[in-house]
């Protein structure tokens, strides 16, 4: 199934929640889910009442839109979560929470993750000073992940890290904002992974 390339306030107003798709204007008072608080669509302010499986169902698609993932993608995450040792749902946050354009996003090098993807397959990102052109990679703890040089004039990139702060940086990672390089310090635990999620119900959803 192809990406989706509708409204990206729609997936919020469809989950109920603000899933900050969108970058700066998520902080605003602009904000749909804000303004609007039911789902989109003709039928949205009309009742709704979701089974079990309906929960489940929509708790893995908020996470699949909040990273953008097909949903072969994301499968392929939860099996290889399932394959490890630990707790599946957590190791599953955790796999994807390390792919590049999440952590490119994280860093504030792009103003969410839809044009971190880009900026990173433009060949604009180096990962231990090595060029890496796919969104998808996984990034490992110690990694230094840096703007290529010829690339840290881009007025996109340099607003977007002059308003990270804002947005907030996670305590596992390290920025330097001056320089654009960053390192991972470690992998996140599930607390440090700000969510909305419940994971368990993406885990019993799968385990049918
Ligand atoms: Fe979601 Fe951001 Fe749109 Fe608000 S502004 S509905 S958080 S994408």
């Amino acid at each position: 199934m192809a990406r989706y390339t509708g409204a990206l306030c729609r997936i919020c107003r469809r989950e109920g929640e603000k899933l900050f798709l969108k970058g700066d204007r998520c902080y605003t008072d602009k904000c749909a889910v804000d303004r609007r608080k039911y789902p989109p669509g003709q039928h949205g302010q009309g009742y709704r009442k979701l089974s079990d499986y309906g929960f489940q169902l929509r708790e893995k698609q908020k996470v699949r839109k909040i990273y953008g993932l097909l949903e072969r993608q994301f499968r392929r995450y939860f099996y290889e979560a399932e394959r490890r040792k630990g707790i599946t749902g957590e190791i599953l946050l955790q796999l994807i929470e390390r792919r590049l354009d999440n952590i490119v996003y994280r860093m504030g090098f792009a103003p969410n993750r839809r044009r971190a993807r880009q900026i990173i397959s433009h060949g604009h990102i180096l990962v231990n000073s090595k060029k890496v052109n796919l969104p998808s990679y996984t990034v490992k703890g110690g990694d230094l992940v840096s703007v290529k040089e010829s690339s840290r004039e881009m007025p996109e990139i340099i607003e977007s890290i002059s308003k990270v702060e804002h947005r907030g940086i996670p305590a596992w990672v390290e920025i330097d904002s001056v320089n654009l390089i960053g390192k991972v310090l470690h992998i996140p635990s599930r607390d440090e992974i700000q969510l909305p999620v419940q994971e368990q119900l993406i885990v019993e959803l799968y385990s049918k």
